[in-house]
């Protein structure tokens, strides 16, 4: 396995407009050897571009990949020596599920008895033994990728396995068993995986460090936990979560913030910020009283099974707010912000208190 190098990437594709924006501008990073890496982010947010870099499908119009700090931008694919899934199914129809599975392997010339091992611990793992000597064209879609799945990790000697939204085709109950899978088959072998997909619970139930997109720029990199606590960036805050973080337009000056003309306590000190200034609060993080807080009104209520989510007016802006089932809402409810528990922006950035 390696370490992967990004030193100042960016990519603009020839058919675009030479003045206009990159797919991917100026990228610098360092992704350890053996992490699980999630890149998440909307579509068109470039994420399969650097994906396709980083495998050598694509040569990027500035930069250097490197692995384990060797310059890897000039070779092809197949000398990189990465596995990769696509998001839809790479499999031989006539072939058996097993022989599926020991292609790259035999291809590499491995031993016969080294293969069937391999091959067996795989099928395994996908829960697929007693398919083995099935024909993979009888197989269903779910099958069939799981087979894709199982030929990206049945090499040991890979540099890095990467994954293009490899579950997309699969039925939802078998994704949640296969992410669980993945991540386990991660623990167990310490590859180095890089994972592509716009589904937040994908990435952060499969990541150690999830890469935040947005148009062809990283904003930030962090555990799920580090995502959902302090986004870098209020794009972060609102794209992790359901809903996402409420953001506030607000003024700021020491340990006060003033939203709607409304005092809220802050869990710091911040210098006078005169830009772009706003308030950032999850929607877990608000609780309702009857009698502290700030006064709003409920606009609306929607039970979505595991709570409630009330959204409510302050005076201009609305706020979500989660509650538990069973919680009566009052139509004038009074708001509580855990004070430490909000984050402040300044032009969309996460700016730390100073005291
Ligand atoms: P999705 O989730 O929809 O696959 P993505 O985050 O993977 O999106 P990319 O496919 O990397 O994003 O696209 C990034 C940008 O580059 C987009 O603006 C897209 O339109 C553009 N782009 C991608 N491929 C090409 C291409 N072959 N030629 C021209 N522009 C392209």
């Amino acid at each position: 396995m390696a370490s992967i190098e990004l030193k100042n990437i960016a990519h603009q594709y020839p058919s675009e407009d030479k003045s206009g924006p990159y797919a991917l501008s100026s990228l610098n990073e360092l992704w350890q050897d053996g992490g699980a890496y999630a890149l998440l982010g909307p579509s068109g947010c470039g994420k399969t571009t650097l994906l396709n870099i980083i495998s050598g499908l694509l040569q990027p119009s500035e930069g250097r990949v490197l692995f384990d700090g060797v310059d890897v931008t000039d070779l092809s694919p197949e000398k990189r020596n990465i596995a990769q899934v696509f998001q839809f199914p790479v499999v031989y129809d006539t072939l058996t599920v097993a022989e599926n599975l020991a292609f790259p392997l035999k291809n590499r010339g491995m031993a016969k008895d080294k293969i069937s091992e391999r091959v067996a611990e795989i099928l395994s793992m996908l829960g697929l033994s007693d398919r083995a000597n099935e024909k993979a064209h009888s197989l269903t879609a779910d099958d069939k990728q799981k087979i894709s799945l199982g030929r990206g990790l049945v090499r040991t000697d890979v540099k890095a396995i990467l994954f293009d939204e490899p579950l997309t085709v699969i039925d939802p109950h078998l994704k949640w068993q296969l992410r669980t899978e993945l991540k386990k088959i991660h623990q167990q072998f310490r590859h180095t995986m890089i994972y592509v997909t716009h589904d937040q619970t994908e990435a952060l139930t499969f990541a150690d460090k999830v890469i935040v997109m947005y148009g062809g720029s990283v904003l930030q990199i962090g555990t799920p936990e580090e995502l959902f606590e302090t986004p870098a960036h209020t794009f972060v805050g609102q794209f992790i979560g359901s809903p996402g973080m409420n953001i506030l337009k607000a003024n700021v000056d020491g340990a006060l913030a003033i939203v709607d003309r409304i005092q809220v306590a802050l869990p710091g000190n911040y210098r006078k910020i005169d830009d772009e200034v706003e308030l950032g609060i999850r929607p877990e993080y608000i609780s309702l009283s009857q009698t502290e807080g700030i006064q709003a009104e409920t606009v609306s209520i929607d039970d979505v099974g595991k709570h409630i989510i009330v959204r409510c007016r302050l005076e201009h802006q609305i706020v979500s707010v989660i509650v538990p089932e069973g919680t009566s809402i009052p139509d004038k409810p009074r708001l509580v912000f855990a004070q430490d528990k909000i984050n402040i922006y300044q032009n969309a950035v996460l700016v730390r208190p100073t005291g």
